[in-house]
C-alpha cells in the first residue's frame, strides 16, 4: 500500500472509537488492512481504550491512562506535522471536518465508552453471579426436597415397618441408627419396643468414640405397633461415635444413662 498517505492519528482515534460514519470506516478500514504503520498504531490506540475501560472497574476514571493517551496523540500529530515522518494525513472525506474541537468530543466519546464498557462489564458480571446463584438454590432446593421426601416416608404414621428376621424366630426389639457426625445428623428409627410405664421414656445415646460421657440425642415413646422413631434430634456437631444406645428413663429424660441398656450398636469406624 502506499506509505506516503497515512490516516491521521484523530481518524485514527475515532475509528477505534467507532465514532466515524460508515464511509468513512470502510476507507480506514481498507486503508489499515494494506498498511502495517496505521495497522500498529490502531492496535496501539485499541491497547489504550481496553486498558483504561479495565482501570475503570477499580477506579473511576484513571487520568493518567487519558492524559499519556491524548499526549501520545498529539505528539504523534504533531511529529506527523513538523518532522515530516508522516506525510500530509490522507484525507478521507467528511461531511464535517471536526478538527481541534476533535479532542473535546473525543475525549467526551471516550469517557462514555469507557463507563459504557466499566457497566457493561458490571453487568455482565453480577449476570453470572446472579446465575451462580439460582443454580446453587436450584440444587439446594433439589436435596432438601429429597431429605424431606426421606423423612416423611420414614416418619409417616400411616408407614408400614416391617422387620425381616429368619423364619420362625420370634420379632425382638431392633433399632436402626443413621447418622453423619460432621453435620450433627441423626435419625433413629426403630421396631419391635416392648410398651413402656407410664412416667417413662425411651432415650438414646450418642456414645462418642474419644471416651468421653455419652450424650442424650433424644427422646421417643413407641407407638401400638412398637414403632418409635427420632428424625434429627438436637445434638452436637462433630462428634464421632463409638456406639449408640436406648435406655429407659423417666417422662423427663435422664442426664446420663440408668441401666440397662435396651439397644446398643457399635458405629462402623469409617464415620465421620
Ligand atoms: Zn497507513
Amino acid at each position: 500500500m502506499n506509505d506516503a498517505q497515512h490516516i491521521s492519528p484523530d481518524d485514527l482515534a475515532l475509528h477505534a472509537l467507532q465514532a466515524l460514519s460508515p464511509q468513512e470506516s470502510a476507507a480506514v478500514r481498507e486503508h489499515v488492512s494494506g498498511c502495517g504503520v496505521c495497522r500498529a498504531e490502531l492496535a496501539s490506540l485499541h491497547g489504550d481504550l481496553a486498558m483504561v475501560a479495565l482501570g475503570v472497574e477499580q477506579q473511576p476514571l484513571p487520568a493518567g491512562a487519558r492524559e499519556r493517551f491524548a499526549q501520545r496523540l498529539e505528539s504523534d500529530a504533531r511529529a506527523g506535522a513538523v518532522e515530516g515522518k508522516r506525510s500530509e494525513p490522507m484525507s478521507i472525506e467528511r461531511t464535517s471536518k471536526p478538527r481541534l474541537a476533535t479532542w473535546a468530543g473525543w475525549l467526551a466519546a471516550a469517557a462514555a465508552l469507557i463507563v459504557a464498557a466499566a457497566l457493561g462489564f458490571e453487568v455482565n458480571s453480577l449476570r453470572a453471579r446472579l446465575q451462580e446463584s439460582d443454580n446453587k438454590i436450584a440444587a439446594f432446593q433439589a436435596s432438601e426436597s429429597q431429605a424431606k421426601q426421606v423423612a416423611e416416608v420414614l416418619t409417616a404414621p400411616s408407614a408400614q415397618k416391617v422387620v425381616l428376621t429368619a423364619s420362625k424366630t420370634p420379632p425382638a426389639p431392633t433399632g436402626r441408627v443413621v447418622y453423619l457426625a460432621s453435620r450433627g445428623g441423626l435419625i433413629l428409627q426403630a421396631n419391635n419396643l416392648a410398651s413402656i410405664p407410664a412416667g417413662k421414656t425411651y432415650e438414646l445415646w450418642v456414645i462418642p468414640a474419644d471416651g468421653s460421657a455419652p450424650i442424650p440425642a433424644g427422646l421417643f415413646k413407641p407407638d401400638a405397633a412398637g414403632n418409635g422413631s427420632l428424625v434429627l434430634p438436637s445434638i452436637p456437631q462433630g462428634v464421632k461415635a463409638k456406639a449408640f444406645g436406648v435406655t429407659l428413663e423417666d417422662a423427663a429424660g435422664s442426664k446420663t444413662p440408668t441401666a440397662p441398656i435396651l439397644l446398643a450398636g457399635a458405629a462402623p469406624q469409617s464415620g465421620e
